[in-house]
């Protein structure tokens, strides 16, 4: 099969005799060097295809793979350790507060307070003294002589100890 060459020398296109009819330039060797390139171009460029597919295909792998992992170590355990940490602070001053079944507060007693001024002062009702009282057994005897400096227990309002 003989292939179609260009003359290298005149340019003539399509020349098939081993000599160029325009030129008479001996074209055996230029179409031998032709047919080298022709036959192998197509496969080295097949080649580089494929290759370049596949490292495309690789790199976009294992860039999705990273994001991927990247996503997910950095939003999950962060969170939860974050959620563990305010738990910690959140739970514990609760129970530091509650000093008895219903909750309450240690007061320490001034000159001139009275178990119905305290109820006035914490409740803003200074019938509630009673509860204060209730708290507090050591005062049934003696409530309009509170002692200065004596601890008593203010106990939480009832809608709080629910
Ligand atoms: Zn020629």
């Amino acid at each position: 099969m003989v292939i179609k060459i260009n003359c290298p020398v005149c340019d003539r296109p399509g020349v098939e005799e081993d000599y160029c009819p325009n030129c008479e330039t001996d074209l055996s060797l230029p179409r031998m060097l032709m047919a080298l390139p022709v036959a192998a171009a197509p496969q080295k460029s097949r080649v580089w295809w494929q290759t370049g597919i596949a490292v495309l295909l690789m790199s976009l792998g294992i860039g999705i793979g990273c994001a991927g992992s990247a996503i997910v170590s950095s939003s999950t355990p962060p969170n939860s350790i974050k959620t563990a940490a305010i738990a910690n602070k959140v739970a514990p001053p609760q129970p530091v507060m509650q000093t008895k079944e219903c909750g309450g507060f240690r007061y320490r007693v001034r000159s001139g307070d009275g178990v119905s001024d305290l109820a006035w002062q914490f409740y803003g009702d200074s019938a509630l003294g009673e509860k204060i009282i209730e708290a507090n057994p050591q005062l049934k005897e003696r409530v309009d002589s509170l002692q200065i400096d004596e601890m008593i227990l203010i106990p939480n309002r009832e809608e709080s100890c629910l």
